[in-house]
């Protein structure tokens, strides 16, 4: 029940809701439509508390405070922000909305429903990659929907600390699978920013805090050399009468992870830690771009620009809306610096997204939110003709949304925008299926190139084509964008489906001719044997003469032995009796021994020590990532019904395999101290050993097996102690492996 205290509560929220929406609300009907919202929504949830004790309430007041504050929407959409969970979580239906708010608010209302029960925890086995799909394909009624959604996603994320331990996991998945990245192909890149630093803080906690500390410990000596490097850039903007703002902003503590994790660097090593922003106050008559580029000259008449550095999204917007010139130059000191320049309207653009194009012209709200239009007409298209499962599509998708632009030209001068990193084969599938499918080289800027070479911005490209050519499989290691790859696959697969029946046949008759029986065992031996994840897919392979079965019988009687079956002593959490009390000590006394049958993922490899969770498959059986891993953040968003709480346990039965990546100066006998250094000395014992030197330098990496995390750090200390030896480090899995994601060994 609610007491007084809480009617209090509620009604400041509100008022402050109401003061925010000052400035949007034109007439007194606006602000009335907004108190009955409040008044219905508030009825209608009266009662309920979140997970923190607020009530339910305030949660869509806060959404709908997101909206107007730090979005910059209109009334229609605070409207719906408030009524977002009504029709879901309360006895109201869509109907009801209509009756009293009309058919754009019942519709925006519904939309929001819809992507919330699509979103929803998959409270059985449902694919929640199927939900995205779903929710995908709400998209297209209104894009301020799927704005409003964002809104509520900030909001659940700052709110995150209240919601019990596995919850916070998938949320977080999800988070930084879809709606980080939808945030930001909408432009709305503050949410997008604090959407990304949310996710890191709840999933690496130490990490998190780690960096925003080191931030703030380093921050006077930094702002110390941002005004000694703005110092003279200030003197002569003001010398030109430009009005402007300054600032030296530091990059987000999901971006400085991101970067450590990539370039396996620290902090300290880290040199481009912050950017300098200029937004200009436009002068009436000089169009915005030529004062970008006054602005620009005036910087690098003091500053040296790095030449490749030069990012100009004035002349051409980033499809989300983005406009801005960025340039690196030269600082005091010898280090380089980012500056971002901007007008005032390019910033809020640049913080609000899309939404804040509708602000400032009635032409441009037509243009932008046509490309917009166009692009959720694309989602649209390759979601209803997508033969692929959701999992893939989603993969695909989401590389989309993240990567960056080029822009090219065809032979009769029109543009055509490409994600970077796109080749000539992906430009002539963005033109036409048909040409892709015919495509055999192409003429880039009037000389001959081939279908894989990467394109870049300004290229004018001619396809050439040849009746007889089709597409290849290895086509899709190369092609980059959803559209090349769907069309490849749909042909290939009516190929693969002819070339199927084909190798079945082959094989049937071979194993007749044997005498042998097409058992399961038959196939484990031959799966792996020749790289094949599926029956399937070694019939086709059969089938279009890619495979031969020349070493049937080798293969058929080779001993299968077991390469190394591994034990850990591993604990599983039971998510359901962690749902169940609040008492936590009966949660953590609920590990199942080493009865629950469990696999190491070997795309990340995790150790003793190393934070790990699992993932229960059909059969049960758990397979075991690195929490940091790439795949199981992936599995996490999409199936977060199959999440295993997994922690290591104290004993040590056996070792696991590990690998290490070297490199230094190649000398006489660093081999043979190496391999004595692990032998002898720390009694490893090594599955692989592969070096190689050239040029002087040596580099490789050793795979062997160790006990736990403490092992492997005496290792990599003692290796880097080797005289010549310049770094060693764990890398995830076996280069040789790379692409090989099956598990051999299972306990
Ligand atoms: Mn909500």
């Amino acid at each position: 029940m609610f007491t007084e205290k809480d009617d209090i509560l509620i009604n400041e929220h509100f008022e402050d809701l109401l003061t925010a929406c000052k400035s949007i609300c034109k007439t007194q009907a606006d602000k009335d439509m907004i108190v009955e919202a409040f008044n219905f929504a508030n009825a209608a949830h009266r009662g309920i508390r979140r997970k923190s004790g607020d009530p339910y309430i305030l949660h869509p007041i806060a959404v709908a405070k997101i909206v107007v504050n730090e979005i910059g929407l209109g009334v229609k959409s605070v409207v719906s922000a408030l009524l977002h969970d009504v029709v879901e979580d309360t006895d109201y239906t869509v109907e009801d909305i209509r009756l009293r708010f009309g058919d754009k608010i019942a519709s925006m209302v519904d939309g929001l429903t819809k992507m919330k029960k699509a979103g929803e925890l998959a409270k059985d086995n449902s694919e929640q990659a199927e939900n995205f799909k779903k929710m995908l394909l709400t998209l297209s009624d209104d894009v301020r929907v799927i704005i409003i959604k964002l809104a509520d996603r900030l909001h659940n994320m700052r709110t995150l600390a209240s919601m019990p331990q596995h919850k916070q996991v998938k949320i977080v998945s999800e988070t930084i699978y879809l709606f980080a990245p939808l945030a930001h192909r909408l432009g709305l890149y503050k949410i997008k920013t604090e959407l990304e630093d949310l996710s890191l803080k709840y999933s690496f906690p130490a990490e998190y805090n780690q960096i925003t500390a080191k931030l703030s410990e380093t921050e006077s000596s930094r702002s110390m050399f941002i005004d000694k490097f703005n110092a003279p850039i200030i003197e002569r903007l003001n010398q030109n009468g430009i009005e402007y703002e300054i600032t030296g902003r530091v990059k987000s503590v999901y971006s400085i992870w991101k970067k450590m994790q990539r370039k396996q660097v620290t902090i300290d090593e880290i040199y481009d830690l912050f950017a300098v922003r200029i937004v200009f106050k436009p002068a009436a008559v000089i169009p915005e771009k030529a004062q970008c580029w006054h602005i620009y000259s005036l910087i690098t008449d003091i500053y040296k620009p790095k030449p490749d550095r030069i990012r100009d999204w004035v002349s051409i917007p980033k499809a989300n809306g983005y406009e801005a010139l960025h340039c690196t130059v030269m600082g005091p000191d010898g280090v380089w610096v980012e500056v971002q320049i901007r007008s005032e309207r390019m910033d809020e653009i640049a913080e609000k997204g899309f939404a804040a194009h509708w602000k400032y012209k009635e032409k441009m709200i037509e243009s932008k939110e046509g490309e917009l239009d166009k692009w959720i007409k694309e989602v649209r298209d390759a979601l209803n003709s997508s033969t692929e499962n959701a999992l893939e599509f989603l993969d695909e998708f989401k590389l989309n949304l993240y990567s960056s632009e080029v822009i090219v030209f065809t032979p009769k001068g029109d543009t055509r925008t490409l994600p970077k990193g796109a080749i000539v084969l992906d430009f002539a599938y963005e033109i036409h299926t048909n040409l892709g499918n015919k495509a055999i080289g192409a003429k880039v800027n009037h000389k001959i190139e081939s279908l894989f070479t990467e394109i870049t911005s300004g290229d004018q490209i001619e396809i050439i084509t040849s009746n007889t050519a089709k597409p290849k499989v290895e086509w899709l290691n190369h092609v980059i964008t959803a559209k090349a790859k769907q069309a490849i696959k749909s042909f290939l697969k009516k190929e693969r489906e002819n070339n199927l029946k084909h190798g079945m046949e082959i094989f049937e008759n071979a194993l007749k001719e044997r005498g042998v029986m097409p058992e399961a065992r038959v196939f484990r031996k031959l799966l792996p044997a020749y790289k094949c994840a599926n029956k399937d897919e070694f019939y086709s392979q059969l089938g279009a003469g890619i495979i031969n079965l020349d070493n049937l019988d080798k293969i058929l009687h080779e001993n299968t032995a077991n390469k190394l079956v591994k034990y850990w002593n591993l604990q599983f959490f039971n998510p359901l009796k962690l749902f169940g009390g609040n008492n936590k000590n009966n949660a953590s006394t609920t590990t199942t021994s080493n009865n629950q049958s469990y696999k190491i993922a070997e795309c990340c490899n995790p150790i003793p020590g190393d934070e790990v969770v699992g993932f229960k498959d059909e059969h049960g059986v758990v397979t075991v990532h690195k929490k940091s891993c790439e795949i199981a953040i992936k599995q996490a968003s999409q199936r977060g019904d199959t999440i295993v709480p997994t922690k290591w346990g104290s004993e040590k039965i056996m070792s696991y395999l590990s690998i290490v990546e070297i490199r230094g100066i190649d000398r006489i006998g660093i081999l043979l101290d190496l391999s004595q250094t692990l032998t002898a000395q720390l009694n490893v014992n090594i599955r692989k050993l592969y070096i190689e030197s050239h040029d002087g330098i040596f580099e490789g990496y050793i795979s062997l097996y160790v006990k736990n995390r403490q092992d492997l750090h005496t290792i990599i200390s003692k290796v880097g102690n080797i005289k010549g030896v310049e770094s060693v480090k764990r890398v995830e899995s076996d280069p040789d492996n790379a692409n090989n994601s099956n598990f051999s060994s299972v306990s």
